[in-house]
Parts: structure tokens; sequence; C-alpha cells
């Protein structure tokens, strides 16, 4: 079976067999409304109950389903550059999850930024990619939602050195050179 995903905030519409999205929009708190979430598909035993916030988005996979279904949330933020960042983040590893990273370098292509992901890219949507490198794909997501707002370096003031990383990465493939 065909799900359509659309991924809003990358302005990204899409198909996967093996994967549904859900999009459950603003919340007030990320972990309370994902420990929901597996209790409505009686996820019971859910590793989620560890994790510590604060959280500003998070997106999860709902394995026992079929297709699979990747749900995501996530907090509203007074700075357009952090909301449009994490919802930016959250869909950028939703694409990874269904291993059609390459929508998000065509769009960063057209917007002047060559990015070569080779080296964190594996052929199949890659799960054994470390989970430091993810980050860092969905950061570069990340910037890219909030692109449409503002310049790399204001997102990268709203949203701290956590992100150098993927900056760094969008600088250096910047066409312009600026
Ligand atoms: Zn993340």
């Amino acid at each position: 079976m065909t799900s359509r995903i659309h991924l809003s905030a990358l302005g990204i519409e899409t198909e996967s067999e093996r994967y549904a999205y859900r999009d459950d929009g603003f919340v007030e708190d990320v972990v309370g409304h994902m420990q929901k979430v597996h209790k409505e598909f009686k996820q019971d035993a859910c590793p989620i109950i560890l994790f510590e916030g604060p959280y500003a988005g998070m997106t999860w996979p709902i394995i026992d389903t079929s297709p699979k279904l990747l749900v995501t949330c996530y907090v509203h933020e007074k700075d357009p550059a952090r909301e449009l960042f994490t919802r930016g983040h959250e869909e950028t590893h939703v694409l990874h999850r269904i291993g059609q990273m390459e929508l998000l370098l065509e769009r960063l292509r057209k917007k002047g930024f060559d990015v070569d992901l080779s080296r964190y890219m594996e052929p199949s949507g890659n799960p054994t990619l470390d989970a430091e490198a993810k980050e860092v794909l969905a950061d570069i997501g990340g910037f890219y939602g909030a692109l449409a707002h503002c310049g790399l370096r204001q997102i990268l003031e709203s949203n701290g050195n956590c992100v150098l990383p993927a900056f760094q990465i969008l600088s250096r493939a910047r066409r312009d050179g600026r």
C-alpha cells in the first residue's frame, strides 16, 4: 500500500510503500504527547519514558503497524527561526527514514547549495547510521526549513552551537561562496 507523505515545513510531498506519516502538529509537551501516541498503538513497553526533555520536537516510529507509522510533534516557539528549524529537522528524520534524502538535496540545489552527503548516506534509508550523524542530517533540513524565513547565520544564532556542523556543511556547499 502506498502512503502519501506531506512534509509541510520542507514543502515536500512524496509517497512511501513501507512508511506512513502523521504530523500531530504543535503540542504542549513532546514527551507527554508521544507517550499518548504509544498508548494509542498499545506499545506499552515504550522506551520513551526514559527520555529526559525538554524536547523542541520529536519523530517516533510505530513499528507494529503496516505500513510503519512515523509520528511527529513539536512545540510552538516565539522565534520563527527556531520553530521552522525544529519542524524541518523532524521532517528530515522522516525523509531519511523513508530513504528519500535526495528530495531535500534537490531543493537545496535549487537554493544554491550543492550539498554532498555521500559520507552520511548508505543505500537503504540507512538505519545503521550513528545517532549523531542522523542529527547532522536532520539539522541540514532544519536549516532548509528556516531559510524561507531568514539567512543561515541567523538560523545558527537562533538554534545555538549544537547545529554548527550542519551550518558548516551548508556554508561550504554554497555555490555563490558568500
Ligand atoms: Zn533529531
